[in-house]
């Protein structure tokens, strides 16, 4: 498992708060995502379709599965068996790069396209493969060009919504040897074309596809693509071998319950009715098949899954990667993606980090929230995500993981409100000096205390007496 990077976000909120050209990218993309979803909710409405009652059927079939996951995953592996494909098992990171890697030296392998993955993301599958000596090219349009400029997707759905056009402009002009030019968002057609030439070449030239899978189907054995670009179909169909790589509770019983879902997923996620692309890929090529991978092979991945099941926290399993939490979370738009420091960001990351990567090396994850229940309210699945984050503190606390500083703090505190006296003498004693310290004025600046909030805010100043004094007072006159 590739773990979080410690206190990365901590470390790097302030960074991202004052980068100028990911907050402008920021603040056009989020109307986009908000408002697309919510005609989508309304357009269904407006057919005489309960929203709400889907979300309901969605939360069922999920809770389905992870009631009888192994039963599930047994008929998966039993069905997709007999299609021709070969079924293997990754405990981690590390046996999903070994798999990949075996999979493509069996076969001669020199490059290998992917469609996106982020069961990849969680193995660094790509850093793998360029090590074993295996070209890995990223094709749908967000993940290229995070690969070109060697970084992170920063959003599960949009892995390039931190960047600007310029940006991209400039990474498209050095990686494809051209010069510059002024771009606006009228030249995007025209920069997406330049990368589908670049891609093309690459799809007629791979050797192996690796892909994720938005569904697993146990009935029929298959796997379900949902995509908006046609390099999902390149990367299964044109080269011989197709490795699909996804976690095992990606797995749904029946084509009707992928229908059910298949409605809430795109609605969620781009606000689409459907996806330009949906993709049921079954077995290996079939005789008369015009194209199609000779080879077909499903890596089931557990990388701390498992352990979640029959937990406090199996909710989170239920998650079926629409991106809805993180496109109306405010955090999640204040910073971006990379600043919570591992695969998954927003709302379902500052759950789903902890848990996979160990709740010590995401500290800070499960407090990333102001706890408006935006994330929660549009989960097509209802995970309740705000209830997670404050079982995730709970348990930080529980086993004496916050920092020293903030449990002497806190014990402190315990200490003096359960002296109720003692609590209200001090307040009193507290309150008439703040007033005495602002003089005329109604804040006052306060060095060194709880830095974080009082560098950039001043702490207003009551009249000097505490709220109790002045409610005996009232109740006085
Ligand atoms: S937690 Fe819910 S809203 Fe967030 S990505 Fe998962 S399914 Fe979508």
């Amino acid at each position: 498992m590739t773990a979080a990077q410690p206190l990365t976000f901590h470390a790097r909120v302030g960074e991202k708060v004052r980068d100028r050209r990911l907050q402008q990218a920021l603040q056009k993309a989020r109307p986009l995502f908000v408002g697309k979803r919510a005609r989508a909710v309304a357009a269904l409405a407006e057919d005489q379709l309960d929203f709400e009652g889907l979300r309901d059927a969605g939360e069922e079939i999920r809770n389905r599965v992870l009631a009888d996951l192994d039963v599930w995953l047994d008929i998966f592996e039993e069905r997709a068996r007999a299609t021709g494909a070969e079924v293997l098992w990754a405990r981690d990171g590390r046996e999903i790069c070994e798999q990949v890697i075996d999979v493509a030296r069996r076969h001669g392998v020199a490059k290998a396209t992917k469609s996106k993955s982020m069961l990849s993301e969680e193995a660094d599958l790509n850093a793998a493969l360029a090590a074993a000596g295996i070209r890995p090219v990223e094709t749908d349009l967000g993940e290229y060009i995070v690969q070109l400029a060697g970084e992170a997707p920063s959003h599960i759905i949009a892995p390039a919504v931190h960047k600007s056009i310029d940006q991209v402009e400039a990474l498209f002009a050095r990686e494809h040897g051209r010069p510059e030019q002024p771009r606006s968002s009228a030249d995007i057609p025209a920069m997406t074309a330049e990368a589908r030439a670049v891609l093309r070449e690459h799809f007629l030239s791979a050797e192996m596809g690796i892909t994720g899978a938005n569904f697993l189907i146990a009935e029929s054995g298959s796997a379900a693509l949902v995509t908006n670009e046609g390099n999902g179909r390149m990367v299964t169909t044109l080269p011989k071998v197709h490795v699909v790589i996804t976690g095992i509770e990606k797995i749904v019983p029946t084509l009707e319950d992928f229908a059910t879902l298949m409605r809430l997923l795109p609605r969620s996620a781009t606000g689409q009715t459907i996806s330009n692309y949906v993709s049921l890929l079954t077995g290996t090529r079939r005789e008369g098949d015009g194209e199609g991978p000779t080879k077909t092979v499903f890596i089931l991945v557990d990388n701390g899954r498992a352990a979640l099941l029959g937990s406090p926290w199996q909710d989170m399993l239920r998650c079926i990667r629409c991106g809805a939490c993180m496109n109306h979370c405010p955090v999640y738009f204040s910073l971006g993606g990379h600043a919570y420091g591992w695969v998954y960001p927003g709302p379902m990351g500052s759950v789903l980090t902890p848990l996979l990567t160990g709740l010590e090396n995401a500290l800070e994850l499960p407090r990333a929230s102001t706890g408006c229940n935006q994330c929660g309210s549009v989960c097509p699945v209802r995970i309740p995500l705000p209830k997670l984050m404050h079982r995730l503190r709970e348990e930080q606390v529980k086993r004496g993981l916050r920092p020293r500083r903030e449990r002497l703090m806190i014990g402190a505190w315990a200490w003096l409100a359960g002296r109720p006296k003692l609590y209200r003498w001090l307040a009193a004693r507290a309150a008439r000096y703040l007033r005495w310290l602002a003089g005329d004025h109604a804040t006052i600046r306060v060095f060194g205390l709880a830095p974080a909030w009082t560098e950039g805010r001043d702490l207003p100043v009551g009249p000097g007496r505490t709220f109790h004094e002045l409610y005996a007072a009232r109740k006085r006159a």
